[in-house]
């Protein structure tokens, strides 16, 4: 079983994607070509869908949430956890992952760039995203904020603008080390993060497929993410 070897001086930028949640059961719409569970992406996961049918949008992601609480991380997401407790600020993790399992797993640097499921905002004003457990399906009502704006999922939806790129490019820049995870490279911008990425640090990518930016990597482990990367991301191995 290959390792991966660490500087003391390395900053590791890890970016996981659908396939790392795929193996705690957790499926989306970008790994199953737009229709999920009887739901199309235009119904439930576009700024129009939400105007259209506000009702339709939370009784998706209510039934999202409930898968999310049931599932559990896999040895990938405690992989990770387990490396960010020694390499500390030199780690940060950028997830396309909306549901919880790395915070389940322990991992406290991480970023949502597409948003979080656990987590609702006001579609009018400018109340920060709060936590938010709760499941909005018939008959109950659609939750209103207090300015009297719809409280809408806090998640990236298509045609919306992912969250934290100055945060992300700026990780990108100090990496020295990037490594994608079991995401297909074809989502923009994170495709791009490994161009970005190889200029100036070591590339790697893990998961069962090649990805189709695999041009962009120096290494690649094909391979379920759980049972790879805690070898390969073994304490030992920094
Ligand atoms: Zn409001």
């Amino acid at each position: 079983m290959p390792n991966l070897s660490f500087a003391p001086t390395d900053h590791l930028f890890v970016l996981t994607g659908a396939g790392v949640s795929a193996e705690s059961g957790l499926s989306t719409f970008r790994d199953s070509g737009g229709l999920w569970d009887n739901y199309r992406i235009e119904d439930v996961a576009t700024p129009d869908a939400w105007h259209r049918d506000p009702h339709l949008v939370w009784h998706f992601y209510s039934k999202r949430r409930r898968a999310a609480a049931a599932a559990k991380p896999n040895p990938a997401h405690l992989a990770l956890a387990a490396l960010e407790r020694s390499l500390a600020d030199r780690f940060f993790l950028c997830t396309q992952n909306v549901d919880n399992l790395h915070e389940k797993a322990g991992s406290q640097r991480i970023h949502h760039m597409h948003g979080e499921l656990f987590k609702s905002r006001c579609d009018s004003c400018s109340r920060p995203p709060f936590q938010d457990t709760s499941l909005y399906e018939p008959p109950a009502g659609l939750p209103r904020c207090t300015c009297g704006g719809k409280i809408r999922p806090h998640i990236c939806w298509f045609g919306e603008i992912p969250f934290g790129l100055d945060r992300i490019f700026a990780a990108l820049d100090r990496c020295t080390l990037f490594v994608a995870i079991g995401t297909s490279g074809t989502v923009e911008p994170a495709a791009s993060f490994a161009a970005h990425a190889k200029r100036h640090a070591r590339t790697i990518y893990v998961g069962p497929e090649p990805p189709s930016n695999q041009f962009l990597f120096d290494e690649i482990f094909l391979g379920k993410a759980g049972e790879l990367l805690p070898t390969l991301l073994a304490l030992g191995n920094i």
